[in-house]
């Protein structure tokens, strides 16, 4: 397995694989990986076969995290991370550093963005006004760096996912989406390197996003469609069984449009957020 860290090494790498026609799937994370990060790469290896490559990236992207945010508390584990990559046969891990990727940020020096002015604007992106501009600059700035013929996200983050899609189809990037499904604990809890930052007794209590998940999902299941105010009212109780969790908001929504609608039926997707002291999840399923 190959570590590479200039960003000028990889597209040496990613030239080289692109001439003798080697396909290239790439899995980006933030590191601290776990099983759910461990299913993208096994995906990857199935999409691009024993002589492909599979390349990961573990890189913590400031510009996805804003001032009053956790970047400096997110979890690292570089040795382990590595060692995790190795063991599933990975064959580069690719770890810039934060100059390389943003050269000369802090005084101004870097001043190109991509933003996505649709799907961006509800969920995670009312939540965290400037995190999908982040998201979308980093992955733009991995696809034009690795040069993958695939991409591999988890359905964990389903707004991440259909907004890089929707960024591949606007700016005609040639690479193919792929959408793993969200890997859980034992309790349902999805995994996440977030839960690192739980206490004890929030880790106890951090069922509540999956169990409103199910709530939601048997409400519709038994009535066919339920108003999303009923839903909402219905997950605020679930709720007030986890007094360390602080519901952040609770959406109903179309699958791809990510359009909110008020009458949730089978195929409606639902997600949510919520804060603990330390930490906040996010979960989402189809109901
Ligand atoms: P992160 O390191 O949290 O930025 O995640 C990197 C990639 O792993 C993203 O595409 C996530 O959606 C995906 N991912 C994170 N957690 C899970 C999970 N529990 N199951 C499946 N995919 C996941």
């Amino acid at each position: 397995m190959r570590k590479i860290s200039k960003v000028t090494a990889m597209q040496r790498y990613a030239a080289e694989c692109g001439r003798s026609g080697t396909r290239v799937a790439l899995v980006p994370t933030m590191g601290c990986l776990h099983a759910g990060h461990m299913s993208l790469v096994h995906k990857a290896r199935k999409q691009v076969g024993p002589g492909g490559r599979v390349v990961v990236s573990i890189y913590v992207n400031p510009t996805q995290f804003a001032a009053n945010e956790d970047l400096d508390a997110y979890p690292r584990t570089l040795d382990r991370d590595l060692a995790d990559c190795r063991a599933a046969g990975v064959d580069v891990v690719f770890m810039p550093s934060d100059s390389s990727m943003y050269p000369d940020r802090e005084r101004g020096g870097y001043s190109t963005y991509v933003n996505e002015e649709n799907l961006s604007a509800s969920m995670e992106g009312g939540s965290r006004p400037t995190h999908f501009r982040g998201v979308t600059t980093v992955v733009a700035k991995l696809f034009n760096i690795v040069r993958p013929d695939v991409a591999i996200f988890g359905a964990k983050d389903w707004q991440q996912a259909a907004i890089i899609r929707r960024m591949v189809r606007d700016l005609n990037m040639a690479v193919k989406i792929t959408v793993a499904p969200t890997v859980r604990e034992a309790d349902g809890l999805a995994m996440s390197s977030r839960n690192a930052n739980l206490s004890p007794a929030e880790r106890a209590q951090a069922d509540v996003l999956y169990r409103s998940l199910r709530a939601a999902r048997a409400a519709v299941r038994a009535a066919g469609s339920v108003s999303a105010a009923k839903l909402r009212s219905g997950i605020r109780r679930v709720f007030k069984t986890a007094p360390l969790a602080k519901l952040d908001y609770v959406e109903f929504f179309h699958p791809d449009t990510l359009e909110p609608v008020r009458t949730v039926s089978s195929g409606t997707r639902m997600a949510l957020a919520a804060r603990f002291s330390r930490a906040r999840l996010i979960d989402n399923e189809r109901l």
